[in-house]
């Protein structure tokens, strides 16, 4: 059978993996030299040097390829289409790399801090990118900012803070009936010639929950320091595609401008994978379970969570992160597969001060910025992750200072909504 037939639970297991062939080892090992011994100038097995091949990092690579639905083949390309980074943010420059200087770029509006840091305060000076950031759940909005001169679309869905969500397919569908797919210069370095290449940053849904390459997407990006990671002990980033010339495009890049995961970081998100079907499964259903409790408690003045019908896109995402037939309300897993993720948001009834009374008084959920790993965390946006952004701009957006955010862990959901009970007792 073809891996790509496999179930998410059994692609986390074993896709792209193989026993290692002088040991037989089980799991790759790490693998730390940054050279290789060639048998005569040039001959050698298909490792040189470990910016350019590591047998740990194709290992990750090859996995999460096949996790985001590529089917390149070994034989056309070592890491199928999957490659590891350094960041999420250096997996954001390698994309970037591939557009010419001057191109334009449409992104969401409320994106990760980051990725719009990058964007604005890099990339608009380094490369005069020119770039429009737009509320993509219109697409009206989307269509309008849409030229002939447009070469990157990046969206992010679900967004951070505010859990937006976006029409893949939609988007998908409009970018590539107003644009051509991405054409490339003469290889092997050059950029992208003509049309557009759509990019969706998949770190708060998972590969488990969100599939963008099937929805017609060109590349899916991840935090690997978030959910794939999913341990909160290493930082990295990685892009997948299933297009071949893409593919080439991105190996070349990511080896010419260097900033690659190391062997160490590669075994450890490889080994947070093996559970990630397992993670997302009870990240789903305790979320949900928290997000239909505070829904009903008398000092939360509103939730925000894909997965509640109040949720103004709870259509959008129990199409594109649940599934045909998918029962959210069984706690977001159909057949297993699919759900509304870990990331809840909500509006605590009182200011600042309640706030700080609330978030001082939680004990199992760790105050601390970041998410996706096992253990519960929580954060105030407006203070925490989003102070960069201008108080104007978190108007506009809803970033208020009883805006509270979630990133619901895999302990016990009782015990945490007893934790966020306590919480609101001293409020
Ligand atoms: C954390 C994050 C990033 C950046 O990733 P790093 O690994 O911190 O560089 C990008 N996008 C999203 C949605 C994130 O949550």
């Amino acid at each position: 059978m073809p891996e790509s037939h496999f179930h998410p639970d059994t692609l986390v297991i074993h896709a792209g993996q193989r026993p290692e062939p002088v040991t037989g080892a089980v799991m790759p090992p790490i693998f730390t030299s940054s050279t290789y011994a060639q048998k005569s100038p040039g001959e050698h097995t298909g490792f040189e040097y470990s910016r350019s091949h590591n047998p740990t990092r194709y290992a990750l690579e090859r996995m999460v390829a096949l996790l985001e639905g590529s089917t390149i083949a070994e034989s056309d390309d070592p890491s199928r289409g999957g490659y590891a980074f350094a960041s999420g943010l250096a997996a954001m420059d390698c994309v970037l790399e591939l557009l010419n200087a001057g191109d334009e770029v449409v992104c969401m509006d409320d994106v990760y801090g980051g990725s719009n840091r990058q964007l604005r305060m890099v990339k608009a000076r380094s490369q005069g990118l020119k770039e429009k950031f737009v509320d993509m759940t219109d697409l009206s909005k989307l269509e309008s900012a849409l030229t002939p001169r447009t070469r990157l679309v990046w969206i992010e869905t679900p967004t951070n803070p505010m859990l937006k969500i976006v029409d893949l397919a939609a988007i998908a569908k409009l970018v590539h009936g107003r644009c051509a797919p991405a054409k490339f210069g003469p290889a092997p370095n050059g950029g992208i010639a003509d049309g557009c290449l759509l990019v969706c940053d998949n770190t708060f849904a998972s590969p488990i929950n969100q599939r963008p390459l099937s929805l017609g997407f060109d590349v899916a990006m991840h935090s690997a320091t978030k959910y794939l990671g999913g341990h909160s002990d290493v930082v990295g980033g990685l892009l997948a595609t299933a297009d071949l010339e893409i593919a080439r495009r991105i190996r070349y890049h990511q080896n010419a401008v260097g900033a690659v995961m190391g062997a160490f970081d590669a075994y450890l998100v490889l080994r947070g994978i093996k559970t990630l079907a397992l993670r997302m499964e009870r990240h789903n259903q305790s979320a949900l379970k928290i997000a239909r409790w505070l829904e009903t408690h008398p000092k939360v003045d509103s939730v925000i969570y894909p997965g509640l019908p109040s949720h103004p896109q709870h259509a959008i995402a129990r199409k594109q992160m649940v599934g045909p037939g998918g029962e959210g309300g069984k706690g977001g897993t159909v057949g297993g597969r699919g759900g509304f993720g870990g990331m809840i948001t909500f509006y605590l009834k009182g200011d600042l001060a309640a706030s700080r009374r609330f978030l001082e008084r939680v004990h199992l959920f760790t105050l601390a910025e970041s998410l996706g790993g096992v253990e519960s965390l929580i954060e105030h946006p407006a203070i925490m992750t989003h102070a960069s952004v201008p108080a104007a701009q978190r108007d506009e957006l809803g970033i208020a200072d009883n805006l509270i955010r979630l990133s619901v862990g895999i302990e016990d959901a009782d015990d945490l909504i007893a934790d966020l009970e306590h919480g609101f007792a001293g409020v």
